[in-house]
């Protein structure tokens, strides 16, 4: 036993002041969260709970192949901690009752599973602590690019590895029942009681608020489908058509910045930050943190003023976010949704930036010369080039495909899209998707001109009233034709059929067409044979962002491509973990003006790949397919690269060829 009261009297009286000072720490951050926008993130809480335990809980993002290390050094940190909690509780109560023997029910030195418990503590404590030295090496003599260098990471290292210091001093010094223990014990073991303190009240001042926030930002996250975004009521009496202030934010948002561990995973395959524009989701994070601190009194100030009048004047007080990420950094984002999978603690940053452009174009009328150009088109002729609504069925006038609106059976309703209708290139795709349908006796219609656009473009670009005309229309023609499954060939209309109409009262099974001929060739209804012309040559699949990492089809287009025989050879970059075009989010269609060409570093990767004597690079996404088209064109490649789509590759094997 040490004395207890005056153990009771300099524990308690730590336990407290820092207790105290910990709950005013986190008063001062989190109330100006109430002044953000409300939104429910409580909703399927089974579903929340489960992404809890496999990413929050199982640190799943972590361990990334490319920083193996760098993830396993922080897992054995987070579980060092988690197993660590009880024995922070114990030694608290070791220092409240003045009792060195103190112990948890069911954990005293004598039985089982305390006995295993200390053992495990000892495991971890020289786990943690080699870790923390693993990170400070790598803080301080590796420097990889897509860490932040600043003292607080460093400190807090020193934190965790004193902590550690002096818990294993403290072990290494037992209690002496006659003195109640060695001089240097007791040392340890108060100074241990105050770094715990001393680190937890520094938590929440810094980046590492993350350690408080994160576990709840993963539950909180927004869930699938991911890429939908949500949908404004812009009929509402207090209708919000955007971000125009960071109270436009919801508190998840807000909660978000909290949680930036400011690790770069976002960063490190984000095409624009890589092509050298001023886009990186950490340094948005960082600057909305930055003025969340600033403006945090006049948010609390707003999350209590209940009269409206007095509510828009101090509103009125919060500069413009535009003001804090900057129009060059909102429209560079191709909305690839790198960033967002890769983040360790889920925080979301394409719907903000899609805010910060809705605020633009429905608000302020600030936005790119040509996205104005796009809206036109959309809303004059149901498509983004403006071409006569009347053409949309020129590409197929020879192929007498039948009309959903006469009224005939058939199983699937192809959803030919705009690119599909219109442009040259992707008409020639239309057309073998055509024939590997009746190839495999697949029964199907078109919309044929009661087809219009998705609005998917227009919705990233920031025309959300835009988007939800074209929505609401194509949902009446949809449900009044009574369609059911619906064959898409761009990733986008999938996404937006898909993910997006049911919202607006349309719910549909909707395919790309690389899962409905990868489906037909299982089935057997599909037998080709090898694609002609394509024998020994070198195939690349570029995966579509919109299809791979939004909506998780991967494997069919690369079943697609090996039922004719070829197998492609994976970029580095491939699958869920992709390379962007450069055209998402809009971006097809708005000039390129800063850095260097998102196309041209992918259309290299791919070059790379297939080695100096080129082949084919296939895809299966109309924009990506213009996009790589483009960069073969631009960086001269046109004598080694071509660009073909899964369904031309495929076609290339069907009995009745036509060259794509
Ligand atoms: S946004 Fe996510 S991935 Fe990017 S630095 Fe922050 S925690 Fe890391
Ligand atoms: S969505 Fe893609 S382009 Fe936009 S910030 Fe994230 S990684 Fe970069």
């Amino acid at each position: 036993m040490i004395d207890s009261i005056i153990s009771r009297l300099v524990v308690g009286g730590m336990l407290a002041a820092g207790l105290a000072a910990f709950a005013v720490a986190l008063v001062v951050r989190l109330a100006p969260l109430l002044g953000l926008r409300r939104e429910v993130r409580w909703d399927r809480p089974a579903e929340r709970l489960r992404a809890l335990l496999r990413f929050g809980l199982g640190q799943r993002r972590l361990v990334d192949p490319e920083e193996r290390v760098a993830g396993l050094l922080h897992v054995v940190i987070f579980a060092a901690f988690l197993v660590l909690a009880l024995r922070t509780i114990t030694l608290f109560g070791m220092g409240l009752t003045g009792d060195l023997a103190f112990h948890l029910p069911g954990l005293g030195a004598g039985s089982p599973a305390g006995q295993g418990y200390a053992r495990l503590q000892e495991a971890v404590v020289w786990a943690a602590l080699l870790a923390s030295l693993g990170f400070l090496w790598r803080r301080l003599v590796t420097r990889p690019d897509r860490l932040t260098r600043s003292f607080e990471g460093t400190l807090v290292l020193g934190f965790i590895a004193g902590l550690m210091v002096t818990e294993l001093i403290f072990e290494a010094s037992p209690p002496d029942p006659a003195t109640g223990g060695s001089a240097l014990g007791l040392a340890a073991l108060l100074a241990h009681l105050a770094l715990i303190l001393l680190f937890l009240n520094f938590l929440p001042h810094g980046k590492h608020f993350h350690v408080l926030t994160g576990l709840p930002a993963v539950f909180f996250a927004r869930l699938p489908p991911r890429a939908r975004l949500a949908k404004l009521d812009l009929e509402a009496e207090e209708a919000r058509f955007g971000a125009a202030t960071v109270k436009d934010l919801s508190w998840k948002e807000g909660w978000d910045v909290y949680s930036c561990t400011e690790c770069g995973r976002c960063q490190t395959h984000c095409p624009t930050y890589l092509t050298g524009k001023p886009l990186s989701h950490k340094e948005v994070n960082r600057a909305l943190r930055r003025h969340l601190a600033e403006v945090g009194p006049t948010l609390v100030e707003l999350a209590r003023a209940a009269d409206p009048a007095a509510r828009e004047a101090i509103a009125a007080r919060l500069p413009p976010l535009a003001e804090i990420v900057p129009p060059e950094t909102s429209w560079s984002c191709t909305t690839c949704g790198w960033c967002e999978t890769a983040c360790p603690v889920f925080i979301e940053n394409v719907p903000r930036l899609v805010d910060l452009r809705r605020q633009a174009v429905l608000v302020d009328a600030t936005f790119p010369d040509e996205a104005a150009r796009i809206f036109k088109g959309i809303e004059t002729q149901g498509n983004p080039w403006g071409i006569g609504s009347n053409r949309r069925t020129e590409w197929c006038e020879d192929l007498a495909i039948p009309r959903a609106a006469d009224g005939g059976d058939y199983e699937w309703l192809f959803f030919v899209g705009c690119a599909g209708a219109f442009d040259d290139r992707q008409k020639k795709v239309s057309r073998a998707i055509v024939r590997i349908l009746r190839e495999a006796g697949v029964s199907f219609a078109i919309l044929g001109d009661e087809e219009t656009c998705t609005g998917d473009a227009a919705r990233r670009l920031g025309n959300e009233y835009l988007f939800q005309t074209q929505a609401s229309a194509l949902v009446e023609t949809l449900n009044g034709r009574g369609v059911k499954k619906i064959l898409v060939q761009c990733p986008h209309c999938l996404n937006t059929l898909a993910n997006e109409l049911p919202d607006f009262g349309g719910r549909y099974e909707v395919v790309h067409h690389a899962e409905l001929i990868a489906r037909l060739v299982a089935d057997g209804r599909l037998r080709p044979g090898a694609a002609e012309g394509l024998a020994g040559a070198a195939v690349t699949y570029h995966d579509p962002c919109y299809l791979a990492r939004w909506n998780g089809v991967v494997e069919p287009p690369r079943a697609a491509l090996g039922a004719v025989g070829v197998h492609p050879v994976e970029m580095a970059r491939s699958g869920r973990q992709g390379f962007c075009c450069g055209a998402g989010g809009g971006r097809m269609w708005l000039e390129e003006k800063l850095g260097s060409r998102v196309n041209q570093a992918r259309v290299a990767e791919a070059a790379e790949t297939l080695g100096p004597a080129g082949g084919v690079v296939a895809t299966a996404c109309p924009f990506c397919l213009t996009m790589v088209k483009d960069g073969i064109a631009e960086t001269g490649r046109e004598e080694s690269l071509r660009a073909l789509d899964v369904a031309e590759i495929v076609a290339l094997g069907l009995p009745r060829r036509e060259a794509p």
